[in-house]
């Protein structure tokens, strides 16, 4: 059986069309399931859903409790899942479903990850371009893991999802860590088809916040910048003392008022930066140690659902 994780925000307008395009394809495939995971949406859509799931046997649904986030929605989607394989895929159709199709023949032909990569990314902004190139080129810098034209759309094995699911961190980064694990992987390509309906559901804030939470996720080398540009200024501080110094010897006692707030200044801001960049390493630990779950499913719909309330 083929698994299909489906994660969706305030989808209401795309939910039945997701539903149908997937059945459609997978019908022919083999046995399947669409796991929808409401991620506390505002809008019909958990509605939705548990009414889709009353007649099509094949669409199970979670509901979270409050908007936790795409991440928690996936991992939600894999913990429930009971396929061999298992498949997530936007709810918007951004990510062509038809593709399904290629990149189960290729888990049939023994691949462990089948990564969909963006041939072309489709339409967006400069400047959200511009962020996207710097974020994937920082990450593969310090990380080695290439996520250049990286998506979230994804087919693995279930041993794949098994080591997943066994992550115990609260901070996930799908799209990093399913390359993380490791496997025999595969790539095909796509291109980034316009949203379906809607509008996108990352505002620039929350993208922020998550490229931030990503590279910390994967990477000190935040925090190995310090260090160097403590050396850096180790050096400079020398090269000046010395000058200080001759200056002293000969009589020429510097009155260098300005140098001093100058350097008061860069020094100062250096140390708060630096200062700032551990203590969100350390917020990270934090947030970990409570061991706080990483999302709280309040519903659940569907055909597990019901053979559960039968017992
Ligand atoms: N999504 C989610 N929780 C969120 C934000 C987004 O589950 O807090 C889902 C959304 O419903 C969609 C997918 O993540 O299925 C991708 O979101 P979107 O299409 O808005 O992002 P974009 O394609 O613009 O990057
Ligand atoms: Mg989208």
């Amino acid at each position: 059986m083929i698994s299909v994780v489906i994660p969706a925000f305030n989808e209401q307008e795309n939910i039945p069309a997701a539903a149908e395009r997937l059945g459609g394809i997978l019908a022919p495939l083999s046995d399947y399931e669409l796991i929808f995971v409401d991620d506390g949406s505002k809008d019909g859509t958990w509605e939705l859903i548990k009414q889709l799931g009353e007649t099509d046997e094949h669409i199970r649904g979670l509901h979270f409790s409050r908007n936790f986030g795409k991440e928690g929605a996936v991992f939600a989607g894999l913990k429930a899942a009971d396929g061999d394989c298992v498949a997530v895929i936007d709810c918007d159709l951004q990510h062509p479903p038809e593709l399904l199709e290629k990149m189960y023949a290729a888990w049939k032909n023994g691949a462990e990850v089948v990564e969909a990569v963006k041939a072309s990314r489709g339409k967006e902004g400069i400047i959200y371009k511009l962020f996207a190139k710097t974020f994937y080129r920082m990450m593969k810098n310090s990380s080695a893991i290439d996520l250049d034209g990286a998506s979230d759309y994804k087919l693995m094995d279930r041993k794949v999802v098994n080591a997943l699911n066994e992550m115990p961190e609260r901070l996930t980064f799908f799209r990093a860590l399913s390359s993380w694990v490791g496997f025999r992987t595969e790539r095909v390509e796509f291109d980034v088809a316009p949203r379906n309906a809607g509008k996108t559901k990352w505002s620039f804030r929350k993208l922020f916040r998550y490229a931030i939470s990503s590279i910390t996720s994967f990477t000190n080398v935040p925090m190995q910048i310090i260090t160097w540009s403590g050396v850096l200024f180790f050096i400079f501080a020398v090269i000046l003392a010395i000058q200080t110094l001759v200056n002293f010897c000969t009589g020429k006692a510097a009155d260098g008022f300005s140098t001093v707030i100058l350097l008061l200044l860069i020094i100062g801001s250096i140390l708060m930066l630096g200062i700032g960049i551990m203590g969100y390493y350390l917020s990270k630990i934090y947030e970990e140690i409570k061991q706080r779950p990483r999302y709280i499913v309040s519903e659940e719909s569907g055909r597990r659902q019901r053979r559960e309330d039968n017992k």
